[in-house]
């Protein structure tokens, strides 16, 4: 590769970044830890934006916008780092967020303007703890988590070789004196097209990361919405049909099988007519909770629809999936809701189905269903289990 004009480098640098800018203003979203990350990319965008302006000055005052422009860029990787973080669920107070911002823009810019070896070890030096840093944490945050996407494998890909890059350049600078380049970029020859290259296209890179992580996180929350149940919390119908197909198809390997457990509130009619709405929609929040603190992890719980819950429960025999069931039942009997100066009482009937091998999830529930009219026939406030027709 040929010698690489480092200018050229920073004013695609500077429009890419202004690309980027444009790209993350069109993600649309009310998630707010989402939206501030957003807006502290758009603010690092517009910060290595101001690269762009590069051909636009006059020969004179080249000089002087580049200095001006390096403060930006490091108050642009900084916001970066920053943007990061929050994108990633890691809280910076905004305080320090912004002395952080603002002292590497002024450190970087006074040192530019003084313009000595100071300097060319200053850019060194901060953007090599920055980028490191960077690195670091997102490699420390994505690795951990349990499932980690393309696109946040591109990103510590990304921010890896910019640490690396740092790293080589600040070693020179350690090494060899000068003479500096009025362009600032004190690089090893053989890494300064390479570096010329990153630079150039880095932001608009890191944009194109970002936009394809922020839009993975976004669907999974649509997803994830969709699946559960807004008033409860538990899973909705639609998530029980999803999630207990794929729990059907799993784990029917004898011994273990499914026990379906449909429960309905008794007489919900009434604590809503004698309490009013808001105080039913409370006592089917603490239903819920209460079934969800004495299930195990292994278990679905799931709203079936008004007042009636639905459990999809590993089990090894039907007599484990009864005494699960006469738990909860007696559970929710001892547990009156306390909600807004009242305690309600509430009691529930539970049909029980022993799901076996080979049954659809439908034909699970209608047995289960069953089970629960035979209960309410019965008197209510107990748990049936009908054997399989014949
Ligand atoms: P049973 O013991 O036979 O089950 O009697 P029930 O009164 O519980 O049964 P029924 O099915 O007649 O009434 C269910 C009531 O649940 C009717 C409906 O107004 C109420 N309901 C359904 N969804 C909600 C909800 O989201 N919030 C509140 N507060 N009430 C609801
Ligand atoms: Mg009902
Ligand atoms: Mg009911």
């Amino acid at each position: 590769m040929g010698a690489i004009d480092v200018y050229t480098s920073y004013v695609a640098a500077g429009a890419g970044a202004l690309v980027g800018f444009g790209l993350v203003s069109l993600v649309r979203t009310d998630q707010p830890r989402i939206r501030q990350a957003l807006s502290l990319y758009r603010w690092a965008f517009a910060c290595l934006g101001t690269l762009a302006g590069l051909p636009l000055m006059p020969d004179a005052a080249r000089a002087s916008y580049l200095q001006l422009g390096i403060g930006f860029v490091g108050m642009g990787v900084a916001l970066l780092a920053w943007a990061f973080r929050q994108l990633n669920g890691r809280r910076t107070s905004p305080v320090a967020g912004t002395v952080l911002t603002l002292l590497t823009g002024a450190v970087l810019w006074a040192g530019a303007w003084a313009g000595d070896r100071h300097f060319v070890l200053t850019i060194g030096w901060v953007f090599t703890v920055l980028s490191v840093g960077l690195a670091v944490e997102q490699g420390w945050l994505i690795l951990r988590s349990p499932r980690v996407s393309g696109a946040e494998m591109s990103l510590l890909g990304v921010a890896a070789g910019f640490a690396l890059n740092w790293v080589v350049v600040l070693n020179h600078a350690l090494t060899v004196p000068g003479p500096y380049p009025a362009h600032w970029l004190h690089a090893p020859a053989w890494l300064l097209p390479w570096s010329g290259l990153a630079i150039a296209i880095l932001p608009l890179v890191v944009a194109a990361v970002v936009f394809a992580i922020v839009n993975e996180r976004l669907s999974a929350q649509l997803r994830a919405r969709a699946l559960s149940d807004d008033l409860t919390g538990t899973l909705s119908r639609r998530g029980l049909r999803e999630l207990g197909e794929r729990m059907l198809a799993l784990q029917l390997k004898p011994p273990r099988a499914t026990a379906v457990l449909m429960i309905d509130v008794d007489h919900f009619k009434a604590i809503n007519d004698r309490h009013g709405h808001l105080i039913g929609d409370e006592v089917l929040r603490h239903l819920a909770q209460v079934l969800r603190d004495h299930l195990r992890e292994d278990a679905l719980l799931a709203r079936y629809g008004g007042e009636e819950f639905t459990v999809l429960l590993p089990v090894k025999l039907e007599s484990e999936a009864l005494r699960v069931a006469e738990r909860l039942r007696r559970v929710v009997e001892g547990t009156p809701c306390r909600a807004r100066g009242v305690s309600v009482s509430v009691t529930v009937s539970i049909g029980v189905a022993y799901h076996g091998r080979g049954e659809s999830l439908d034909e699970g529930l209608a047995r289960a269903d069953a089970s629960l009219y035979e209960a309410k026939r019965l008197g209510r406030n107990r748990v049936v289990c009908l054997p399989p027709p014949a």
